[in-house]
């Protein structure tokens, strides 16, 4: 498999999560071997980042990624989830804020986009990582993310607790395909307790947050008019932000993720584990 970047320019506009600010999202090709990368177009300069877990800074309510002189870039995990779905190697996204649109607090709107525009072939290999030996983070509460050998492919074991009876235990297990995300992982939505964002909204944050891009629960009740869209659709949110997250690896991994009741930060210190030691993987 060669490496696939687009074939044409594709332009997103949405609102951001935070400011409640418009954001836009230009992606244009590039070049093998660059992988993911940010550009600030805001910003005099335009800076770059690529989207790397060494250059993941913030993972308390996204992944945030910054560079050397502080220029940030968050919100990058629904758009890095869908690339990895879609099977794109190589991108630069052109955003005019500093946080990604939100769209629906799904990656549906992402990968609806993506699939509508052509990708073309370079000449460089795919890059493939092949995990060799378990590597685990755990944090001090006892939540746990490991990754270990798989035969081939992303396999995806997630399991979470929340004490609403709407959560409640979910699990999902899988192995990761573009039909399986487009079906029962693209379309489902970021979810939040309804305190949560009443706190959030008290400190200035969430300002662009609603019903439109979040699920939000209140005790057993869901807030949203229209319902869940899955059954499972928080925990399958959590297997998409991980599937994102692990993309900032800047390969495809080839393993098992097994997750319990975990986020952004132990994405993060995984591959930190990871790259830790070059005996844990193999680029293939
Ligand atoms: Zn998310």
């Amino acid at each position: 498999m060669l490496q696939q970047t687009i074939g044409e320019p594709l332009e997103v506009e949405g609102i951001g999560l935070h400011s409640g600010a418009k954001s836009k999202v230009v992606l244009k090709p590039l070049a093998d071997n660059r992988g993911i990368v940010f550009r600030r177009a805001d910003i005099a300069g335009a800076p770059e980042v690529s989207a790397l877990w060494s250059n993941v800074k913030d993972t308390r309510n996204c992944t945030c990624l910054e560079d050397s002189a502080g220029n940030r870039i968050s919100t990058i995990e629904h758009l890095m989830a869908a690339l990895y779905a879609r099977g794109i190697d190589n991108v630069l996204a052109e955003a005019y804020a500093e946080e990604l649109p939100i769209m629906d607090g799904s990656a549906a709107v992402w990968y609806d986009f993506l699939q509508k525009v052509p990708l073309v072939s370079g000449s460089a290999p795919r890059r493939l990582l092949k995990v060799k030996k378990e590597v685990s983070f755990v944090d001090d509460k006892g939540n746990r993310a490991v990754l270990e050998p798989c035969a081939d492919g992303l396999e995806v074991s997630f399991a979470i607790d929340f004490p609403s009876k709407i959560v409640g235990h979910q699990v999902f297990c899988g192995r990761i395909t573009p039909e399986l995300f487009a079906a029962e992982i693209a379309p489902c939505r970021t979810f939040c307790e309804k305190y949560q964002v009443d706190y959030l909204q008290s400190v200035g944050l969430i300002k662009g947050g609603s019903l439109d891009n979040a699920v939000v629960l209140d005790g057993d009740t869901v807030l949203n008019p229209g319902g869940l869209r899955h059954p499972h659709e928080c925990v399958n949110h959590k297997v998409l932000d991980a599937l994102g997250d692990l993309y900032t690896s800047g390969y495809r991994i080839l393993g098992k993720l097994t997750a319990e009741k975990t986020g952004h930060f132990h994405n993060n210190r995984l591959l930190a584990a990871l790259f830790a030691d070059n005996s844990n993987f193999e680029v293939v």
